[in-house]
């Protein structure tokens, strides 16, 4: 993956998620060859919606996305919220958002990526470090030499519990649960308007690019066992939305859900750890950060990281680049990590709103 010019160095990302596609893309325009080493026996993002910020398609277009991310998002506006009473939470000035379906994202950086550079069924289990590079060892023994280690695989990284031993991930302590799902569905989805409703829950309906209904219900403090399905759990989350027996859009569509269709995840993140980076390998996506998606921007964060590491890599080499990334980026992280805590922790629907109205804000004026 080295368009035929003189590589600056040899590249291997452990992660073929959006992040480590990104971050491929990314390094190859800073002038690496790059190489995407991936667990799994295939490439494919689980999950359904996905809501990114501008800022984001503007730096997934600067990778080379270009015209073809077009083709897969939809706006999404944060305008307007619902409490359970069915007022209008008027937050005035927020950044529109978008919303593209996992699973076409993934497709269209495969693509770019180009497969012949992502190898599958090669899990990272550990690296060694010297003064010419870095050496990564896979299950079953191989073993592969390159300049620059990239972890961009996931949650349950081994690349930073080798890096940071004991950074173990672990439930978010907000004890934060969603309940999601793609479907087929013709029907009128309202005015889409998320409710912030009671018992800490969340909940929206609306249309994806290619004309399929994405709902996602939420709800902080969910503890103990389940006695219902997926489904069931999430039908029973919607009578927290609203107050009167008003036309539920979202419980219709929950309603219309097949049940093996509805996806449930209790949310684990990674804790805050002290470095990012050592001389030769280095962190991005949730691998460095994963965090409750309340404020939609795991993958935002991450595919800011795979921008912002390319950017760095194409200036200077490898040890600066990979200082000034660090601090750039979790000093990024801190912010949002801060902006999502007060999140969670907002006792009425229009502080949750008015907060929120604050990070994207925040986030889109201090966008790389
Ligand atoms: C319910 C839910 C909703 C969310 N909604 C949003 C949202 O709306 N907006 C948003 O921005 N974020 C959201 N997020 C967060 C977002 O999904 C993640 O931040 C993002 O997908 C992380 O991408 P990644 O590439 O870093 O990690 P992953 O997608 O986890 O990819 C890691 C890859 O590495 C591979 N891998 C793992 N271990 C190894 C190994 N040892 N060797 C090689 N390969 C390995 C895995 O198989 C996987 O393919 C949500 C998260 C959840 C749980």
């Amino acid at each position: 993956m080295n368009d035929g010019v003189r590589a600056r160095g040899r590249a291997i990302v452990a992660g073929a998620g959006i992040v480590g596609l990104s971050t491929a893309l990314s390094l190859r325009r800073a002038g690496f060859e790059v190489a995407v080493r991936e667990r799994a026996p295939q490439v494919r993002q689980t999950g359904a919606g996905l809501g990114i910020w501008q800022h984001t398609i503007t730096e997934l277009e600067r990778l080379g996305l270009g015209p073809r991310l077009s083709e897969i998002k939809a706006e999404l506006s944060f305008d307007r919220f619902r409490d359970p009473s069915g007022a209008v939470l008027d937050v005035g000035d927020m950044p529109p958002g978008r919303v593209v379906h996992r699973r076409r994202l993934g497709a269209l950086l495969v693509s770019a990526v180009g497969e012949e550079n992502i190898r599958t069924g090669r899990e990272v289990v550990d690296y060694t470090e010297d003064e010419a590079g870095i050496v990564v060892h896979y299950a079953g023994g191989d073993q592969e030499r390159a300049d620059l280690l990239v972890g961009a695989d996931g949650l349950n990284s081994r690349v930073r519990r080798r890096l940071i031993p004991g950074s173990e991930s672990h439930y978010d302590e907000e004890g934060h649960h969603v309940w999601r799902a793609v479907l087929p569905f013709d029907g009128d989805l309202g005015d889409g308007y998320p409710t912030i409703g009671h018992h800490r829950t969340r909940g929206t309906v609306m249309r994806l690019a290619d004309g399929s209904c994405f709902w996602v219900l939420a709800q902080f403090g969910v503890t103990g066992e389940f006695a219902g399905s997926p489904k069931q759990e999430a039908v029973a989350r919607v009578e927290n939305l609203h107050d009167g027996p008003a036309r539920c859009v979202l419980r219709e569509v929950v309603l219309a859900t097949p049940e093996d269709s509805v996806l449930d995840n209790q949310v684990a993140v990674v804790p805050e750890i002290p470095r990012w980076k050592s001389n030769r390998v280095v962190l991005a996506g949730d691998a460095a950060h994963a965090m409750s998606p309340h404020i939609g921007s795991g993958a935002s964060l991450g595919i800011e990281d795979a921008y912002v590491l390319g950017d760095r890599l194409g200036r200077t080499d490898i040890a600066s680049a990979l200082d000034s990334y660090q601090t750039d980026r979790m000093a990024r992280y801190r912010q949002v990590r801060r902006h999502a805590k007060a999140m969670a922790t907002a006792p009425t629907p229009a502080s949750y709103v008015e907060l929120f109205s604050r990070y994207l804000n925040w986030l889109n004026n201090t966008a790389a």
